[in-house]
Parts: structure tokens; C-alpha cells; sequence
């Protein structure tokens, strides 16, 4: 990609702040976030989840902090997170005191929402004092009344006016460790209030599509969303929102931030769709190769893996390993090279084989 497209060189220029150890805004690489969808009064199963999540590339985690029993137990699983942890608070500001106490990395919370100046300047202290950030979250769905009649809806421009107003509750306090988002349950909106906040505030944004949807839609209206913002320099921290899976709402982050090249490492895999001119089981012999990719682990490397000898090779050969199908059998390359010619019962075994080849070779020239 040349400089002059590339989402790197266009980013927008906001402060940086930190949730906790991870810097958000600047030019710090973006991070992915997600949130728990345990209780979170239960510390095992909401720490086991974090784990679970921070080993799908987790950065930052988010965990509600609803009750006061919630606020209880929250210090507990800050200390055995492995990563920071945003305390999500709604309306009650002594939960964000607590949470806070516990060792929060961020806040998030609305200050329009908790009741009144003084309770904002509690939390605003509180924040100082423990050196932590706050997110505003504003959401489409949960404006306020007097905006919703302002603007006959929840618009783009309805949204932002509640985001400037959270956002000056805060700055009247001499609080600026603050990054927004701005989430509405469809596309377009979001992208435009987003795109409008960009150009009156550097605060680093977060960014999400709110409710997008089951795994197939949800990735679908994310990527879309976050990639045309990503695209133009817009967003300073990613969290894919899924019915379900929340090691995939990493997953799909890291990918959506790898195809924008915007983050590297991990692994990227190219894979065909496949057509009437396969004469291998694409379908089985890519998942296999992907599952078992994904315990070699190997960060920062392409592989390929290609239906037939149209334009399979080609893309097999750009890969640091690829594969291409021919008639029941395959030929993997190794950055460039025809190396094995195998059956197609052996392809996946041979494949990965030769990617732990090329992983332990890498590792012992200290690459
Ligand atoms: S690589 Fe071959 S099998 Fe795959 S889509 Fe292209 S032409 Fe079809």
C-alpha cells in the first residue's frame, strides 16, 4: 500500500491516553478491546473469561460493574486480570468511586447521566488521584430527552452534542484524560457521527457499531463501519461487539486492523473461495491448516492456501509457506520455492510440518 493511502499515514492527531499499562491515541498502535459477558459478581468465571479472551489478543478488557456486590468483588479481578480493566458504570457514580479503588484502568461512564456537577467532581478526583482514565460512551439508543426532541431523533449531530456535553462536564472540572465513543446500532450513523466529532475534538476515540448483530452480520456491519472510519485515520481503539463469542470479537479487531495494515503480527492467512477448478477439499484442508496454525503460533507470517494452479501458485509463492491444490494433490512453496509435492491426505500433516520447520528455523537464527 502507498503512503499516500495508507490509514498510518492519514491517522487523525489526538492525545494519548493510558488504560493502565496500554496507551490509547497518539501513535500508539490501536488496541482491541471486548467485554465480559459473565457476572461479574462471579470473579472465577469473569477472570477465567478475560483469560480466555486476552489469549485471543485482548488488550483491553471492559466489565460491568452494575450492583454494589459487583463493586465488592471487582478489586479481585483487577488483580488477577492479565490486562487492564475498564469499569463500565451506569448512573450510579459511588460505583465508580469503588470501582476506581479497585484499581480500574478506566471508567466508563456518563457524567451527564450520574446526577449533578458534584457527583461528576467525585469521580473527576478520584480519577486524578488514581491516575486513571474516563471513556464517555455515548449511544444511540440512550440520549438524552431534550436532544431526542431537539433533533426530532437520535442523529449523527444529536449524538455529538451529547458527547461535547459529557465532554464539558469533565473539561469544567480541568478533566482531559478522556477518549469517546459514539456508538448507534447502524452504520451509517455512527460513521457520521464520528466523522463530525473528529473535526471539533483530539480526544482518542473508541470505536464500536453497538448491537451489531449475530457473528456473520455482527463482523460484517463492524468491519464495514470501523474499516470506512479506520480507513480515513479515525479510531484510536477497536471493540467488535458479537452476539456470542468474545474471543471472537478479538479476533475479528486484530483482523480488521491487520487487512488496513494498521497493526502487524499475528498470523494472516489467505485462502481462496475456491471454484469449479478445485480438485482438492479446500474447505477441510483450510480449517485443518488454520486450526493447526493456530497452535504453532507463529506471529508476523503469511501463509497461503490456494485451490489450484491458476492462481494458486502465485499467491502460495508470495506467502512466507503456501499451498497450492492440483488434481488430489498439492504443492507447497516456502517463500518462493517449490519445496514438496504431496497427496492431498498428507497435505495438511506436510503443511504443518514445514511451518514448524520454519517457525524453529526462524527462532534459532533469532528472527
Ligand atoms: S485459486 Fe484456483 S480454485 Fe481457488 S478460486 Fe482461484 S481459480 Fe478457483
Amino acid at each position: 500500500m502507498s503512503d499516500q493511502l495508507s490509514p498510518l499515514s492519514l491517522r487523525r492527531k489526538t492525545r494519548q491516553i493510558m488504560v493502565g499499562k496500554v496507551p490509547v491515541g497518539g501513535d500508539a498502535p490501536i488496541p482491541v478491546q471486548s467485554m465480559t459477558k459473565t457476572d461479574s459478581r462471579d470473579v472465577e468465571a469473569t477472570v477465567s473469561q478475560i483469560y480466555s479472551y486476552a489469549g485471543a489478543g485482548c488488550e483491553i478488557v471492559r466489565v460491568s460493574v452494575p450492583t454494589k456486590k459487583a463493586g465488592e468483588v471487582f478489586h479481585e479481578i483487577v488483580a488477577r486480570s492479565p490486562i487492564p480493566i475498564i469499569a463500565d458504570i451506569h448512573f450510579d457514580y459511588r460505583l465508580a468511586l469503588v470501582a476506581a479503588d479497585g484499581g480500574a484502568a478506566c471508567l466508563r461512564i456518563n457524567p451527564g447521566n450520574i446526577g449533578g456537577q458534584d457527583r461528576v467532581r467525585a469521580v473527576v478526583d478520584k480519577a486524578g488521584e488514581k491516575g486513571i482514565s474516563i471513556r464517555i460512551g455515548v449511544n444511540g439508543g440512550s440520549l438524552e430527552k431534550d436532544l431526542l426532541e431537539k433533533f426530532g431523533t437520535a442523529t449523527p449531530e444529536a449524538m455529538v452534542e451529547s458527547a461535547l456535553r459529557h465532554l464539558e462536564m469533565l473539561e469544567k472540572e480541568g478533566f482531559t484524560n478522556t477518549k469517546i465513543s459514539l456508538k448507534a446500532s447502524d452504520v451509517v450513523r455512527t460513521v457520521q457521527a464520528y466523522r463530525l466529532l473528529a473535526k471539533q475534538v483530539d480526544y482518542p476515540f473508541h470505536l464500536g457499531i453497538t448491537e451489531a448483530g449475530t457473528p456473520f452480520g455482527g463482523t460484517i456491519r463492524s468491519s464495514i463501519g470501523m474499516g470506512i472510519l479506520l480507513a480515513e485515520g479515525i479510531g484510536d481503539t477497536v471493540r467488535v461487539s458479537l452476539t456470542g463469542d468474545g474471543e471472537e470479537e478479538c479476533r475479528v479487531g486484530h483482523e480488521m486492523l491487520r487487512a488496513l495494515e494498521l497493526r502487524s503480527g499475528g498470523i494472516r492467512m489467505v485462502s481462496c473461495p475456491s471454484c469449479g477448478r478445485v480438485q482438492i477439499d479446500l474447505n477441510r484442508v483450510a480449517n485443518e491448516i488454520e486450526a493447526g496454525l493456530k497452535a504453532i503460533n507463529h506471529e508476523g507470517i503469511t501463509y497461503a492456501v490456494m485451490g489450484c494452479v491458476v492462481n494458486g501458485p502465485g499467491e502460495a509463492r508470495d506467502a512466507d509457506l503456501g499451498v497450492a491444490g492440483g488434481a488430489g494433490e498439492g504443492l507447497i512453496y516456502r517463500r518462493g520455492e517449490l519445496i514438496r509435492k504431496v497427496k492431498e491426505e498428507d497435505l495438511v500433516p506436510a503443511f504443518l510440518e514445514e511451518a514448524k520447520k520454519f517457525k524453529a528455523e526462524k527462532e534459532l537464527a533469532g528472527i
